[in-house]
């Protein structure tokens, strides 16, 4: 299959997504496909919602760049422990070209299941914590720039706007199909991985 990445107003990066309970070679070919995907586009962290898939897993490389730094695969990722606050520039592949600032806790534990079953528990700080936190926000349906001060929503709302208008073009062409098809296609997904 091929996977691409798709925009706001997107439903589907307003679905909240449900734990995985089957991993399976397609899974796996998926997850290899989103790390594709993230790295062409130089993204730093790809969640499913953003290839229309609604199951919980996400990839992410704070350093963007193939072979570099640590490369991660994560299913059912939960955090918690939040702790500190700061506030760091953000983007996102499903509204490219738009960046905010955007306050979250400096540190979180991560938990979470890699593609082998392996269990994942560790404390993350820096990039890495912001980039896991952006993409457990879009398994549930949140974007960054719902976040955002409302000054910062100012500087972007005309590019959301855009995107927008995009979307309901490519809608009117049937590029995009209707609300009841995605739903469709999401519980089918649904009904294999949750
Ligand atoms: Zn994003």
């Amino acid at each position: 299959m091929s996977l691409s990445i798709i925009h706001f107003p997107h439903p589907t990066l307003r679905h909240r997504s449900r734990p995985i309970v089957r991993v399976d070679a397609q899974l796996r070919e998926m997850a290899a496909e989103m790390l594709d995907l993230m790295y062409k586009n130089e993204g730093v962290g790809l969640a499913a919602n953003q290839v229309d898939l609604p199951i919980r897993m996400f990839v992410a490389n704070a350093s963007g760049v193939r072979g570099e730094g640590e490369e991660w695969v994560v299913i059912n990722p939960v955090i918690d422990r939040p702790k500190g606050s700061e506030a760091g520039q953000e983007g996102c592949l499903s509204v490219p070209g738009l960046y905010a600032q955007v306050k979250r806790p400096k540190t979180v534990r991560l938990q979470g299941y890699d593609l082998q079953g392996n269990e994942i528990n560790k404390e993350l700080d820096g990039f890495l914590s912001r980039v896991v936190q952006h993409e457990v926000d879009h398994l549930d349906g949140v974007m960054f720039f719902d976040r955002i001060s409302s000054e910062a929503m100012r500087d972007i709302e005309h590019g959301l706007a855009e995107f927008a208008t995009t979307f309901d073009s490519l809608r009117s062409t049937g590029s995009i199909p209707d609300d009841a098809e995605l739903a469709k296609r999401l519980a089918d997904w649904e009904a294999k991985y949750t």
